[in-house]
């Protein structure tokens, strides 16, 4: 292991995920939490997932929610759904909506604001964690935009926080196998060193588990933490495992053991991330507990409604009891956040 105080090289990460003993690992991973979060608390947050849209020309290999344009099943959410999926958010307690979708070819940049500034002015309590880098881009290409001026047009219509998602490995070897018509890893991490530079702050995650090595991961895991380095922008880290059912990818569903060395090695290496999350959605309630031990501080969401993990056939809920049940039976104290992990 790294001395005390020193920063992980690439090396020994890598070294440490495939040679070290799991329960050293897991002694270190949370020993590092322990040491950002002192005490008991695990915070999680009450949001619900709000999909726009399911219409993407982006094809990627790992995703059984999207639909081709015209073909069955493709939507576009309407203002009345939407308002009553924001609605039972709010009457749940809920505080923000994590609102994404796809890559969609006909709504240009002014669908999005009109969106977003439909929700403000409707629902102005409610927080908007929106898009992704990859939409992000894709609104500027259909809107013949640059990327950064597009994150200043929805920050002005509403747009308070970006999640991390479509980072999947940020290794372009990987992306071009899985998601070859998504963005480079480069651009990816461009738009979020905008984001930061404007003043939006962000989370960061990596779907792991399907063509990527694990020398790669540490790639991934080592972008973030140069970039956070020099942004600071990043609020917390989500690792989750690939889900192969339904989707044009094939692969062995990644072990619990893999998933939970990869976290506790994340909370090892993104020493300036303050936050780490499990993945129950995925992982199921009982790993995510586990990983409560293996550097995690976080529980997620209650994922009032979830639709792109479900899209493959895996389908774990749980009710805001129970995360708070679940976070008590592993011996801690449960609080309910926000997304800038300031208290509720
Ligand atoms: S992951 Fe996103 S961008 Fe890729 S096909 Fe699915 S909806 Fe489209």
């Amino acid at each position: 292991m790294a001395e005390q105080g020193s920063r992980l090289e690439k090396g020994q990460a890598l070294s440490l995920y495939l040679e070290a003993d799991f329960f050293d690992l897991a002694a270190a991973a949370h020993e590092r939490r322990m040491e950002i979060h002192p005490g008991n608390v695990v915070t999680y947050v009450v949001d619900r997932n709000i999909n726009y849209s399911n219409v993407c020309v982006c094809g990627c290999k790992f995703c059984a929610f999207y639909r081709r344009p015209g073909q069955e099943g493709g939507f576009v959410l309407s203002r009345e759904e939407l308002g009553r999926k924001i609605e039972e958010t709010l009457a749940l307690g809920g505080t923000q909506i994590l609102l994404q979708g796809s890559h969609h070819p006909d709504l240009d940049l002014s669908f999005y604001e009109d969106l977003l500034a439909f929700i403000k002015k409707q629902y102005p309590g409610i927080h908007i964690h929106g898009f992704s880098p990859p939409e992000i881009i894709h609104f500027a290409e259909v809107s013949s935009q640059d990327p950064e001026e597009v994150l200043k047009r929805l920050m002005h219509s509403g747009l308070d926080s970006i999640p991390g998602g479509g980072a999947e490995i940020l290794v372009d070897r990987v992306r071009k196998l899985v998601s070859p018509n998504k963005c480079s890893a480069g651009r990816w991490l461009q738009v979020m060193r905008s984001a930061h530079r404007l003043g939006l702050r962000t989370t960061a995650t990596m779907m792991f588990g399907h063509r990527e090595t694990p020398g790669e991961r540490v790639e991934h895991l080592f972008a973030l933490r140069e970039l956070q380095d020099e942004t600071g922008g990043f609020t917390a880290f989500i690792p989750w495992t690939f889900q192969p059912d339904n989707t044009r990818l094939s692969a062995e569903r990644t072990t619990s053991v893999e998933y939970l060395r990869t976290l506790a090695l994340s909370r090892i290496v993104l020493d300036n991330f303050p936050n780490l999350q499990v993945s129950w959605v995925t992982m199921g309630a009982k790993i995510g507990q586990l990983g409560l031990f293996f550097g995690a501080n976080d529980f997620g969401s209650t994922m009032i409604e979830e639709n792109v993990v479900a899209a493959s056939g895996v389908d774990f809920k749980m009710s805001r009891q129970e995360i708070e049940d679940t976070i008590q039976e592993a011996g801690f104290i449960p609080c309910q956040r926000r997304m800038d992990y300031s208290p509720v």
